[in-house]
This record gives structure tokens, C-alpha cells and sequence, in this order.
């Protein structure tokens, strides 16, 4: 018997079951998601309850530009599972963002949480634009209406956004302003990411970074490597990739290449990272950054080295570059910088791959301590949330080695088997309304 709906894709001409999410990523994460399926035996019941997304929303609104034009953007917002409690996930600004980008990152989303035993499902939102092309007054009145038009689904107990790519602190103080005026009074934990001053957290900033080093340095334990002498090569110097680089400096490991989307920086004996943090506060990008090597912004994943970081963006790691690859852990600090095609040509020559769900989630752990101090109206400080937080990516790193002697798999199977039966789990003795 079918678990899906009607069966129109049988229909001539009609719509394909699911195709409202088509993306290179939808397909990746569903493709991740039925691999995992199949390796469980998941009862086909819950396999269709967890693959697509529960609620979807497309709006398309106006602003007004600062040359007196009223424009009309096209934003989204995607809640995968409601089944754990309220929905979680940033949202952001770029040209490219889809609806189907945003499924897959909330189906993500979803396995974080459950991973880390953090009480939300997974969403995720964004608003095609440009954010370089906008000035500051238009960008408030971008975020504002989006944050407008989200409200009817949006709420501390519904689903909490948080900032994303193009999206920061601003953008969440604006989002939780909107929210607060239309409802009368001042709600903290609509969103997290925020100020300090407006009920955010101390520790968010770090929270990524921080967690892909905790990661990193458990992976290295229990792959035999020493973090404090592994040399390192990172893709990206954002925010994850600038405090992954500041933090394995201070530990002693050696960075040896780092990059950002416009070229990549290279050095043997290891870059000095406080002088390319002043380079690029000063010159606002890694190019021409004296002292070492410039090369391409995906060269660096090439860089032989014991520790590659991807944490730039989806989909670097690919068949064309995996061979290239010449070290012994992956640790996806991005969310989905490595294809399944990829993935597998790096398993077999025997590199381990940390998945971004275990090796990212120190941000989504950190935004749900501050939504639980907004929740209390009480704040921790940064020597709590630093232990906290490690505390909780241990733990996840614990379900998922145990799940990998457990199986007898990769750490990405583990890692979603672990996420995926405790979600069907909680949908079964939650049965079906009505
Ligand atoms: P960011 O915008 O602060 O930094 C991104 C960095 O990557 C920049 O240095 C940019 O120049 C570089 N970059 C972009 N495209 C590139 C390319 N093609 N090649 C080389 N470099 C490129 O973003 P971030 O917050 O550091 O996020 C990075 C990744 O981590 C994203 O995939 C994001 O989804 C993921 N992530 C972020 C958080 C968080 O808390 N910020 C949490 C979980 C996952």
C-alpha cells in the first residue's frame, strides 16, 4: 500500500510528488535521508511523515528602495518537523536561496537537534536578495516586512528564527521589534542571534567555531591524530571559519591554508592568524595578504595537510575534487559541503568524515541556551555556556561513535540513525491528530 498521498505524479501533465522542493540540495539531504531509511528498515509510515517538510511558506512582498521604487521580493520559510517541539533555524539573505535550499536545510536542522537532544524540529528561511546591494534603511524595512509576513507562524513557542548567511544581530533585533510591536509587548525568545542588550546570550558569536573544534578535537582522539599538531586547512574565514582558525592557533595546531570566497591564502609552516584578522579588518578580504601563497578560493581543500574544514558554503566537495582531497579527516563545519558522490570516493580511501550536523551544531546548541535565558528571564555567564556547550557536543559525539561501532557504519550514517529513530520515535507515541 502507498504512504503518500494520491499519486498524481501517475497523472499525465501533473505535479510529481515532492517537486515543490526541487534543488541539488533537496536531493542531497532526501538522498542522505532514504540511505539512512533503508540502513534503519524505517517503517515506511514514518519514513513519509520525515522526509518532506511539514509546512512551506512563499511570500512575496514589497519595500520600498531608497530611490522611491517599491520592489518586490520573493522570501520563504520551511518548518520540517513539528513533532519535537517549536521549529528552529536561521534564515538569509542571497541571490540563490529557493525553496528547496531551504527544505533541505530545515530537514537538516531537524537531525541537529535530535542529535544533540535539543527540544526543537528544523526550519529554515531566507529572502532572495542581494544583501550587498542594499542600504541599511532598506535592509530594516526588508527585514521588518519578511518578519511581518512570517508572524502567523512564527513565535517563541512556534518556530524561533536566528541569523544566517547575510543576516546578523541587526536582523534579529529588527525581527524581534516587528514581532513585539505587533503583539503588544517585548518577546525575547521569538528569536535568537540577538544583542546582548536585547536578551541575546554571551558565547553566540563563538558558539560555531568553538563546537567545531570540540568536535574536531574528540574525532582526532578516536582517529588517533593529535589536534594540537595536525595541520589544518579551512575553507571559508567567516564567522565559523574565523573562530575554528583563532581557536586551533591558540591550541597549537597549525592552519596552513585558509580562504575566502574571493582566493585562498597557503603557508607550510603555518599562517600567523592574528596578522590576517588585521589584514582583512583593514583591507576587508584575504587578497594580497603578504607572506604566503595565493591561490583559488576551492584550492585550499587540496592542501595536503591531516585536517580539512569546509566552512564556506553547500556542495564544495564534489567528485571532481574528492581525490584530489590529502588528509585524514573531513570536519564539515558548512552545512552540506560534501555531495554523496563525494562522500563516497572519500570513504573508501579511507578518510572519516565528521558530518555538519555533529560538527556544526555548537550554534543551534548555544541559540537554544539563550532561548531558554529569554524563556527564564535569567542570564548565564560565559564560563556556563562554554561548559554547557561542551558538555552537550560530547554527548552528541558519544551517540554517534557509539552508533558507528553500533552499525558498523560511517559517522554520517551513525549520525542520522541516531537523529532519525529518535524523531520517528516521538511521532509514533505521538500517533496522528485525529
Ligand atoms: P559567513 O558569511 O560569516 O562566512 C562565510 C565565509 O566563506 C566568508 O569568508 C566567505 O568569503 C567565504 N566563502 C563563501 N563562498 C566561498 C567559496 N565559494 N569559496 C571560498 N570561500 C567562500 O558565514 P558563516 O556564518 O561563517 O557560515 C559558514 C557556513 O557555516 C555556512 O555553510 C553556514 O550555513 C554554516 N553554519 C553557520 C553557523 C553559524 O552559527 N554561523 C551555524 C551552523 C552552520
Amino acid at each position: 500500500m502507498s504512504t503518500r498521498g494520491t499519486d498524481v505524479a501517475a497523472d499525465e501533465g501533473s505535479v510529481a510528488q515532492g517537486s515543490e522542493w526541487e534543488s541539488e540540495l533537496y536531493r542531497m539531504s532526501t538522498r542522505q535521508f532514504d540511505r539512512t531509511a533503508d540502513l534503519l528498515a524505517l517503517d515506511p509510515e514514518f519514513r513519509a511523515r520525515l522526509r518532506d517538510p511539514r509546512r512551506s511558506l512563499v511570500v512575496n512582498f514589497p519595500v520600498r528602495m531608497d530611490d522611491g521604487r517599491a520592489l518586490s521580493f520573493t522570501g520563504y520559510r520551511v518548518q520540517h518537523t513539528l513533532t519535537m517541539g517549536p521549529t528552529k533555524g536561521g534564515f538569509r539573505y542571497a541571490p540563490d536561496v529557493s525553496l528547496g535550499e531551504c527544505a533541505a536545510l530545515a530537514m537538516w536542522m531537524t537531525w541537529k537537534c535530535a542529535l544533540l537532544g535539543v527540544p526543537y524540529g528544523g526550519a529554515k528561511g531566507g529572502v532572495r536578495v542581494e544583501p550587498r546591494h542594499l542600504s541599511d534603511g532598506e535592509r530594516e524595512r526588508l527585514t521588518r516586512r519578511y518578519a511581518a509576513e512570517l508572524i502567523p507562524i512564527v513565535g517563541p513557542e512556534q518556530d524561533i528564527p536566528a541569523p544566517d548567511m547575510g543576516t546578523g544581530e541587526r536582523e534579529m533585533a529588527w525581527f524581534m521589534d516587528t514581532y513585539s510591536q505587533q503583539v503588544g509587548y517585548t518577546v525575547p525568545g521569538v528569536v535568537t542571534g540577538k544583542p546582548l542588550v536585547l536578551g541575546g546570550t554571551t558565547g553566540r558569536r563563538e558558539a560555531t567555531g568553538l563546537g567545531v573544534v570540540y568536535a574536531l578535537e574528540a574525532a582526532c582522539d578516536r582517529v588517533g591524530l593529535s589536534a594540537r599538531d595536525a595541520r589544518v586547512a579551512i575553507q571559508g574565514f567567516g564567522n565559523v571559519g574565523g573562530v575554528a582558525a583563532r581557536e586551533l592557533d591558540a591550541i597549537g595546531a597549525r592552519v596552513v591554508a585558509i580562504s575566502d570566497q574571493g582566493g585562498g591564502v597557503v603557508r607550510d609552516d603555518g599562517l600567523d592568524i592574528a596578522a590576517l584578522d588585521l589584514w582583512v579588518a583593514e583591507h576587508g578580504a584575504l587578497a594580497g595578504f603578504p607572506d604566503a601563497e595565493h591561490v583559488g578560493p576551492a584550492d585550499v581543500l587540496e592542501v595536503p595537510c591531516e585536517i580539512v574544514i569546509p566552512a564556506a558554503t553547500a556542495r564544495q566537495i564534489t567528485a571532481e575534487n574528492a581525490d584530489r582531497l590529502d588528509c585524514r579527516l573531513v570536519v564539515e563545519a558548512a552545512n552540506g559541503p560534501t555531495t554523496p558522490e563525494a562522500e563516497e570516493m572519500l570513504l573508501k580511501r579511507g578518510i572519516t568524515i565528521v558530518p555538519d550536523v555533529l560538527a556544526n551544531a555548537g550554534g543551534v546548541t548555544v541559540s537554544y541556551f539563550e532561548w531558554v535565558q529569554d524563556q527564564q528571564r535569567y542570564s548565564w555567564d560565559s564560563i556556563d555556556v562554554q561548559e554547557r556547550l561542551r558538555r552537550q557536543m560530547r554527548a552528541g559525539f558519544n551517540r554517534v561513535t557509539e552508533a558507528v561501532d553500533r552499525l558498523e557504519v560511517d559517522w554520517r550514517s551513525a549520525a542520522l540513525s541516531v537523529a532519525i529513530e529518535r524523531v520517528a520515535e516521538a511521532a509514533r507515541l505521538r500517533g496522528i491528530y485525529p
